[in-house]
């Protein structure tokens, strides 16, 4: 029912009969106004941590994911389908990704947020993960923060995900040793026999994760891409390589606590002249050309692969986002709103 996703105040309407328009004001906010129809929408673990504002229709998109706006529905990114456009750079039919509402359809007025969907030959759905913010978190994380080199060693933890699945694909391609640390056994055998990782355990089984890290990483870790925090975060410290490189891309393993756990073990920064940064992937989307250049292709070369975890109907949607923390989703979660 997108009739009742628009705000009362606005002077936009719709005319429901054969045709949709949507009628611009001649207002700033809303002079390159778009109806879109959601086709799909990627839950991300960051919603967790998204606080609700009455402030919340703010410029800029880092402060529209920070807050959701009260009584209208959540943002996140998805995927869609121009129906009307008052922005020139934008038509009816264009496929966007980007920025949207939980609903069947959205006025967007901010669509500085959307990217044009130029190669369809691929599965749209992917522009939610792998073509789409995760896909250029991986890259911005492991390419830009971590700068690696052949023979380097990774370690990447929630690596069965929508981001981690992507950065042991990427440090395979850049020839380093990699492993990756999961929630099930399922997750496990996807890491060895569908993302070619050099190896992978389930830390949910491990009673000591020093003794596990250890174990594959007998002579240390250049490389850690950090997605969970607490206490993996503390046994990875004293592993570290001289010069290691810790790209802290998230810690979703405190989103659910009160209390953030305490790392103890950060001395080991300094007895490794190691590096830890974190990083965020809105500074980086000034590099999505380059990363759609590199990564198309070895989709379509069969180079990389992705998996999805794809749930059916906008009524899914919430129960898909809470099991994020519960580790539900087998590859990067996708709810299915609208086919076209
Ligand atoms: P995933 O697709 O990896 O889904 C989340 C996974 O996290 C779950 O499936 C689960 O896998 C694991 N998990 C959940 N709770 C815990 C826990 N308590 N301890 C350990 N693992 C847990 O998510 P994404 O790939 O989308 O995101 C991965 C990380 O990247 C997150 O921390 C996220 O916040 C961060 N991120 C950061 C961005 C940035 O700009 N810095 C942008 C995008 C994401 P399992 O079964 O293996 O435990």
């Amino acid at each position: 029912d997108y009739i009742s996703a628009i705000p009362e105040e606005s002077d936009m309407y719709l005319n429901t009969s054969s045709t949709i328009k949507l009628r611009v004001p001649d207002d700033d906010d809303c002079q390159e106004a778009m109806l879109l129809k959601n086709l799909y929408l990627s839950c991300d673990p960051y919603m967790r941590g998204v606080k609700h504002s009455d402030e919340a229709a703010s410029s800029t998109l880092e402060d529209r994911i920070v807050f959701f706006a009260t009584d209208k529905p959540i943002t996140g990114y998805g995927v869609a389908k121009v129906l009307e456009s008052a922005n020139p750079k934008f038509k009816q039919g264009d496929l966007v990704w980007g920025m949207t509402g939980w609903e069947e359809y959205s006025i967007i007025t901010a669509t500085d947020s959307l990217f044009k969907i130029h190669n369809t030959d691929v599965p749209l759905s992917y522009y939610t993960g792998i073509l789409g913010m995760p896909g250029m978190t991986a890259y911005a994380g492991f390419y830009e923060v971590c700068s690696p080199k052949k023979g380097e060693t990774v370690y990447v933890s929630a690596a069965s995900g929508a981001v981690g699945q992507l950065v042991g694909q990427f440090a395979k391609l850049s020839g380093c040793y990699v492993v990756g640390s999961a929630g099930t056994k399922e997750k496990v055998d996807l890491l060895k026999k569908k993302f070619g990782f050099d190896g992978a355990f389930n830390y949910r089984e491990e009673p000591d994760l020093d003794a596990a890290l250890k174990r594959f990483f007998p002579e240390g870790i250049d490389i850690y891409f950090e997605n969970v925090g607490g206490k993996m975060l503390d046994a990875v410290l004293p592993n570290m390589r001289v010069h290691g490189r810790i790209a802290v891309c998230g810690m979703i393993s405190q989103y659910n606590l009160e209390q953030p756990e305490g790392v103890h073990n950060l001395m080991h920064l300094v007895i490794k002249q190691a590096r830890m940064e974190g990083f965020l992937v809105f500074n980086y989307y000034h590099l999505y050309g380059k990363f759609l250049e590199m990564v198309l292709p070895a989709i379509k070369e069969g180079k990389i692969t992705y998996v999805e975890d794809v749930v059916e109907g906008l009524e899914s949607a919430p129960a898909a986002l809470i099991g994020l923390f519960a580790g539900r989703n087998v590859g990067k979660q996708v709810v299915l709103v609208s086919r076209e």
